[in-house]
């Protein structure tokens, strides 16, 4: 087991409805040492690339990207979530349904921060259906920039997000893969990865 997965194993809750609960180390408390070893491994993971922006979405991805983002030495964007309407053209939109809250968010990026130019890491918290991730990418696609790879904390393995991004031929990383978890026992069996 990796550093991630042993942690998940320590203090990761399983919840019904496929929830894994991590909130006491990565997306309410967070614990930034752990995001550093994250932003680290996700350097030596994509040495080949040259990246020089990360983006994520609100609000959980935010505190594991900024770290990740010190690690590259490049700035990050983050998605906002918005009630408004597009109206001067000066954002990227896509639409992004939430899988914890089951509703569906308009997400924006200012034309101001992502160009055609753009090497774009993509960092998220929890790859599940990958509707988040297919947000991102489209903005990235909206401004006519590159996604160069896309690193994730946790990916439930079992659902088909990480299928699909994989079958579109985009680079993705994820720290650990759950390929199963069962809420009554509180086991969660991890993908071997090399
Ligand atoms: P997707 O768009 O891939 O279906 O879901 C990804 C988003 O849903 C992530 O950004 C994350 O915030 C949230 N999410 C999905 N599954 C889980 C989960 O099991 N636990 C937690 N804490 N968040 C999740």
């Amino acid at each position: 087991m990796n550093f991630l997965e042993e942690r998940i194993v320590k203090d990761g809750i399983v919840k019904e409805g496929n929830i894994l609960k991590v909130d006491s180390f990565l997306n309410h408390q967070m614990d930034v040492t752990l995001f550093q070893q994250m932003g680290e491994e996700f350097k030596r993971r994509f040495a080949d690339k040259e990246i020089n922006k990360i983006l994520t979405i609100e609000a959980s991805g935010i505190g594991i990207a900024c770290i990740v983002a010190s690690c590259f030495h490049v700035p990050v964007v983050f998605a906002k979530k918005s009630k408004s309407v597009n109206i001067d053209g000066a954002v990227y939109v896509a639409e992004v349904e939430s899988f914890t809250h089951k509703c569906k968010n308009q997400v924006i990026v200012s034309k101001k921060f992502l160009h055609p130019e753009d090497k774009v890491l993509i960092i998220d918290d929890f790859l599940a259906n990958g509707c988040a991730l297919q947000g991102l990418i489209s903005i990235v696609a909206q401004a006519g920039a590159t996604v160069e790879g896309i690193g994730i904390a946790v990916e439930k393995g079992f659902q088909q997000g990480g299928r699909i991004i994989r079958n579109l031929g985009y680079p993705l990383e994820s720290l650990a893969i759950v390929d199963s978890m069962d809420a009554s026992t509180g086991t969660i069996v991890f993908r071997e990865q090399n």
